[in-house]
């Protein structure tokens, strides 16, 4: 079915659920609050479940927006209208100062930074005057359109869910982008979104900022909701609980969020409700049978109840066609240019007092194909991370074209025309072949992620897409380009770190043990695409252990023991060098 269906028909449910005769208020209140814990779940949905940055601080930033609004209107009397752009705002600025110094945070320390600051704000809400200390902010007056005032729950029903399917469609968009793509490959880690040239610490940010902005907007709502804003439902408790929401929802789903809301918030009030006429009246025992009931449904949907339950109903959207002859334009080669492409001149890495990279210097021409083989930490990955940027050199020059390229950050490598595969495949796996291989081609479109939420990107999308696809298909996975990358066998996977490299348009393609993992006629295919790039005019590093592959495919090759360079020449000249046997070759033979 078409992608806007399901959004209709969910808008079409929700608009008439309070129209029902009959329906008590007290479920409209529910089903209002639902719409707010919803809005910051899907914020977080983003940051966590998508870009993997734990957060427990999300109440935090409803807190600004509620209080911003609450401030504005009670004091200035401002409209509450008006007041939304900057509750927004202020969230936003609050998640810019806190998410330069968060995101820079890494592992466990993150959360715990999220945590820190989440109870450090509610203190701080609880401690200013201005703020009304503990008590807060009340009286603080509903949203009006004209002369209709939004006082009671069902009025305002209908601004909050309308907020939840504006921001959901604009969550979804911008999932399914260019940007998009960049923050679902930080959960992978940086260092392939980096090969690629995504400023991994930019978009990191972003997802802050937008998770913040759905939490500033859920508080803007709750104050003129509730009409009196105090500390208590922007501390650390809260913040705990939206972040068990989006991970009993599907904390990788937009949709998840919203069904983690729901059945977070019916759940605790039904117990709240029934338990004490069960048990009698002694408290908290709903918190202990609550916490029991959450764990069986993790148990019972590890991913969340969203991706349980649509794996049960087989409905599948239809993904838009590729548009063909959409192009992107080749980078500009420069046939003029003398020298070699590559010049690596006795570069060195050291680990502590190993020494990895032991000045090694060799070169790669245009439309050359130069092997870099030697036994197992032998130093080639290490070699391939210099020249890509990934590490910095200890000494020695590295340059792309005369240009000095040694300690540039990885995006500006690829910029300039250096694309890599990894010896330990990093695909996205929960992303599709044809996704995964789009993010190779990250640098050469330029839609945003304004643009892209209001899906204004189409045209540029358009072009990456049937690149990734021509790519595809040029490496021989067109059969296999909607399947997940994770459900491909580990020599596949390789390929599609091939095409996604091509995407990036290089002059030089750096590939760590391509045929590894590979069938007979697999490897064959691989050498032909090889051979054709290099009449097509790429030049291709690689690291190979399969020496049939490499004697049959090198224009010339660099061996490497311990470190050192202690050879280079054609396949020939290597195949009965004594050094090189005695080093490499003799322990295979
Ligand atoms: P190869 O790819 O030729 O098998 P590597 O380049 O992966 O070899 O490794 C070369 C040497 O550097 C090995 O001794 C390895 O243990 C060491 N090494 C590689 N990366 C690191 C690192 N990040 N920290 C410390 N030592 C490393
Ligand atoms: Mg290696």
């Amino acid at each position: 079915m078409p992608r806007w269906l399901p959004i209709l028909l969910f808008a079409a449910v929700m608009t008439a659920l309070p129209l029902i005769p009959g329906m008590p208020p007290f479920w409209i209140v529910l089903l209002d609050n639902i719409g707010l814990a919803a809005l910051v779940a899907m914020g977080l949905v983003l940051l966590t479940g998508v870009g993997g940055l734990t957060s427990f601080g999300q109440a935090a930033f409803c807190g600004f927006g509620a209080y911003t609004t609450a401030y504005l209107a009670t004091v200035y009397g401002v409209s509450p209208w008006l007041t939304l752009p900057l509750s927004l705002l202020v969230a936003g600025t609050a998640a810019v100062l806190l998410g330069l110094m968060t995101v820079r945070l890494s592992g466990h320390y993150l959360p715990l930074g999220t945590i820190a600051w989440g109870i450090s704000l509610y203190y701080l809400f609880s401690k200013l005057d201005f703020l009304g200390r503990n008590d807060g902010i009340s009286q603080v007056p509903p949203l009006s359109i004209g002369s209709l005032q939004m006082f009671d729950p069902e009025t305002i029903y209908f601004v909050i869910w309308g907020m939840v399917l504006i921001s959901a469609v604009l969550t979804m968009n911008l999932l399914d982008s260019r940007t998009g793509r960049a923050i679902r490959a930080l959960r992978r880690g940086h260092i392939a979104a980096e090969a690629f040239g995504v400023q991994t610490a930019r978009a990191k940010l972003l997802v802050f900022i937008y998770a913040a902005v759905l939490a500033g907007l859920s508080g803007w709502l709750y104050a003129h909701f509730q009409r009196n804003v105090n500390p208590t439902p922007f501390g650390p408790q809260a913040g705990i609980e939206y972040l068990f929401i989006a991970v009993v929802g599907g904390a990788g789903y937009v949709w998840g969020g919203v069904l983690g809301a729901a059945i977070v918030i019916i759940l605790k009030e039904v117990l709240q409700g029934y338990l004490p006429m069960l048990f009698g009246g002694q408290g908290q025992l709903e918190i202990i049978v609550f916490g029991i009931l959450l764990v069986l449904l993790l148990q019972l949907a590890p991913g969340g109840v969203w991706p349980w339950l649509s794996s049960l109903i087989p409905i599948k959207i239809r993904r838009s066609r590729v548009d063909a002859s959409a192009a992107l334009t080749p980078r500009e080669r420069t046939p003029g240019a003398t020298g070699p492409l590559l010049k690596v001149e006795r570069a060195r890495k050291q680990f502590g007092g190993v020494v990895a990279v032991n000045d090694v210097s060799f070169e790669v021409d245009a439309r050359e194909i130069v092997a870099l083989i030697g036994p197992n930490g032998a130093g080639k990955s290490t070699t391939f991370n210099l020249i890509t940027g990934i590490l910095t050199t200890t000494g020695g020059r590295i340059e792309l074209h005369g240009k000095p390229i040694d300690n540039a950050p990885p995006q500006d490598v690829v910029q300039l025309g250096i694309a890599r595969t990894f010896q330990h495949v990093k695909l996205v796996p929960d992303m599709t072949v044809l996704e995964n291989v789009a993010i190779g081609a990250h640098l050469r479109g330029n839609a945003g992620a304004l643009t892209s939420m209001l899906r204004l990107d189409r045209a540029d999308e358009a072009k990456l897409l049937a690149e990734a696809t021509r790519q595809i298909e040029r490496v021989g996975l067109g059969g296999e380009i909607d399947q997940l990358a994770g459900s491909l066998s580990l020599g596949q996977q390789r390929i599609v770190e091939i095409a996604r490299a091509l995407c990036a348009d290089p002059m030089l393609l750096l590939l760590d043990e391509p045929a590894a993992g590979l069938r007979h006629m697999e490897k064959q295919r691989l050498a032909a695409l090889l051979r054709q790039l290099r009449d097509g005019g790429m030049s291709v590093l690689l690291v190979e252990h399969d020496m049939g592959f490499v004697m049959d495919l090198a224009d010339r090759i660099v061996v490497l023991d311990f470190g050192t360079r202690i050879a280079e020449g054609t396949p020939d000249a290597i195949k009965t060098n004594p050094e090189v046997i005695k080093a490499y070759l003799g322990a295979l033979a």
